[in-house]
């Protein structure tokens, strides 16, 4: 998983809770879930642009070294279960690839994908969206990867402007050293 800042807004004249409604922020999340990318899309302040599985084929990108899916640690952790999951990703996979080869479009196709496929998506949000988006990602309550997207994103946003998220690193990342 990689989070990859593309762009922000953050004039220094502006007062912290100025920068609240002013400053905004653009990331790049690459090679998260699609399980993790379904919680992302229902913060309706966001503005996102997300790979299409309707133009990607699948079948046409998988090669040795590059990952399809994102494996959860429980799972991955155990090797009866890191092997029962990776055999049922495999066999999507193939399904996938026949059915392509058989003449079926993507956009039908992509229904054997599973939530674990991974995806890109850029999303945009003011500072006052991404406070509310890492109060309830940040939490302990929040799903393993989405928390984990929102924690790099928290330290992140922190760097650009420390005023506006002091109080969320201070709560949720509490002795983090965090880079000046
Ligand atoms: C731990 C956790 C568990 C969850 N479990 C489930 C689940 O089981 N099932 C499920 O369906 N969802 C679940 N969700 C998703 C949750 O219900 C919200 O859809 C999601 O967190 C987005 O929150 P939000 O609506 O506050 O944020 P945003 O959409 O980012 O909106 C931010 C704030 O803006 C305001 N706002 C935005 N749009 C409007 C509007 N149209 N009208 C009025 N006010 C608006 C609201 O005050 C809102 O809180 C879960 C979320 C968390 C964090």
């Amino acid at each position: 998983m990689r989070v990859l800042l593309l762009g922000s807004l953050a004039p220094a004249s502006l007062s912290a809770e100025e920068l609240q409604q002013h400053g905004a922020a653009t990331f790049l999340l690459d090679g998260i879930s699609r399980a993790a990318s379904h919680q992302l899309v229902r913060h309706r302040l966001a503005s996102f642009s997300q790979e299409s599985q309707r133009y990607v084929d699948l079948s046409k990108i998988a090669q040795p070294g590059i990952e399809l899916t994102v494996t959860p640690p429980a799972i991955a952790q155990n090797p009866e279960t890191r092997v029962r999951f990776e055999q049922a990703m495999h066999d999507l996979e193939r399904a996938y690839g026949e059915l392509r080869a058989l003449g079926i479009r993507k956009e039908d196709s992509r229904f054997l994908l599973p939530n674990a496929s991974v995806t890109r998506i850029v999303v945009t949000m003011d500072f006052s969206a991404w406070r509310h988006f890492c109060w309830l990602r940040c939490d302990k309550a929040a799903q393993w990867e989405i928390r984990q997207v929102a924690e790099e994103i928290l330290r992140t946003l922190h760097r650009l402007a420390p005023a506006v998220f002091q109080d969320l690193v201070d709560y949720f990342l509490p002795g983090e050293p965090l880079p000046a």
